[in-house]
């Protein structure tokens, strides 16, 4: 037997132009989702709303899937019937014999204005026969529990009694490429996970300080980059930077309470690089304003002033506890707390400075040997891992030998 799944799409239908190119991204990133039900789902699409038409055994599984991907605004599983008042009175019965609920209220609507009845007379000349025929119904429109509403469409009718929330947004891959900085804390993968939303392909990059992190830290981050893929793209890419030599030069600078704006600033340029080369047009971090040091107003100017791509902060404006209600709906936040270090927490000097000014700032770069340091690292310390199919692999890089 089939079933039907209606998926509303919410705000794509704002998107004038776009709208069908919005639409076919959520049909593919659907698609992919329900790649193992390939032969079990067909796709009907009408004006505002697409329809899933699959294998009865399967909906639970179908609905759960649909729950995470962007670009869905709510999901219903419906009863289609001709556009005929009996058959539509006889769906209605069947979904409220099949409920336990008992306060009963009936919604119509017609899309199609040309139907034969309007919204009022279809719910006048069905709601009395529901009621005798499931005697231990009652009406309530103020508060029911079992809400069945009618939606009279071009072609055929839907019937349902109820509307699954799903996560909105929109679908990945609509806005482009991003870079999120993931750092293996809390905040990182859930700036990940809003970029996201607003339908970024999102790719990583991680910065680790062997020795001083260790293996534990660096499994930590492809653990989180995993944990999120179920909301990113098909396929993405995690980067991993060796920092040390960066960081060992950086033990240099005059004023120690400027290393970790001076570290960041190194991030930022070696993340501005690997955009160029990739075609990535933002750069994401976990930072919130005023949380540390180094993300007040003025260390966000001092960091900003060395990118020339635009630096996302999703979570600027969240409290701890709200990024954390996140952390723990997308299952990162455990993760995130396994107490493996990596290069930030490592290196906070005792009062690293709130308020950084641009041309100390620059004046601690200009007493180390950062320029060389950083391209050498972008040339041979970066390593690039592609995820697709639940799985990481190491992109082998060709290595050009003289003659
Ligand atoms: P998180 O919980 O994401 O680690 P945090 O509150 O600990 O954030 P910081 O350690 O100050 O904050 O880092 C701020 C942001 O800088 C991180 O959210 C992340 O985007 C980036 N970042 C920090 N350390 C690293 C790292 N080792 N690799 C990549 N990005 C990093
Ligand atoms: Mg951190």
């Amino acid at each position: 037997m089939k079933k039907n799944i209606l998926i509303r799409y919410g705000e794509l239908t704002l998107k004038g132009g776009n709208r069908n190119v919005f639409i076919q991204k959520l049909i593919q990133n659907i698609k992919f989702k329900l790649k193992r039900y390939k032969d079990q789902v067909q796709y009907i699409r009408d004006n505002n709303s697409l329809t899933l038409e699959v294998d009865a055994e399967i909906v639970d599984h179908v609905v759960a899937e649909l729950q995470t991907v962007f670009g869905i605004y709510s999901i219903s599983v419906v009863e289609k019937t001709k556009k005929d008042i009996d058959a539509i009175t006889k769906a209605v019965i069947e979904i409220a014999k099949k409920s336990n609920k008992k306060r009963f209220k009936l919604e119509a609507t017609r899309k199609d204005k040309s139907f034969a009845m309007t919204s009022t007379e279809m719910k006048q000349t069905i709601a009395p026969k529901v009621l005798r025929e499931i005697g231990d119904l009652i009406v309530d429109v103020h508060n029911p529990d079992l809400k069945i509403e009618i939606v009279v469409k071009k072609d055929h009718v839907d019937i349902f009694d109820s509307r699954i929330s799903a996560l909105k947004g929109l679908p990945v891959g609509v806005s482009g490429k991003g870079l999120s900085l993931l750092s293996g804390g809390i905040d990182s993968p859930v700036a990940s996970f809003l970029t996201m939303k607003r339908g970024m392909h999102v790719d990583f990059l991680h910065f680790m300080t062997p020795p001083h992190t260790n293996e534990k830290a660096l499994h930590k981050v492809f653990e989180l980059a995993k944990k999120t893929s179920r909301y990113n793209s098909n396929q993405f890419k995690l980067y991993v930077c060796n920092f040390t030599m960066l960081l060992e030069e950086l033990n240099h600078i005059p004023d120690e309470s400027y290393k970790i704006t001076i570290m960041r600033r190194m991030f930022m340029r070696i993340a501005n690089e690997l955009a160029r080369k990739n075609k990535i047009k933002g750069i994401i971090t976990g930072e919130s304003l005023g949380q540390v040091a180094s993300q007040t107003i003025d260390s966000i100017n001092v960091i900003n002033a060395t990118s020339i791509y635009p630096i996302l902060r999703p979570v600027l404006t969240y409290d701890k506890e709200e990024i954390i209600e996140i952390s723990k709906f997308i299952n990162t936040y455990e993760t995130s707390i396994l107490p493996f270090d990596d290069a930030c927490s490592l290196f906070v000097p005792k009062n690293p400075v709130t308020k950084p000014k641009m041309w100390v700032a620059e004046a601690q770069e200009n007493a180390i040997m950062w320029n060389e340091i950083l391209d050498y690292t972008i040339e041979n310390f970066i390593e690039e891992f592609v995820f697709k199919d639940g799985e990481f692999t190491k992109v082998e890089k060709i290595i050009k030998t003289e003659e």
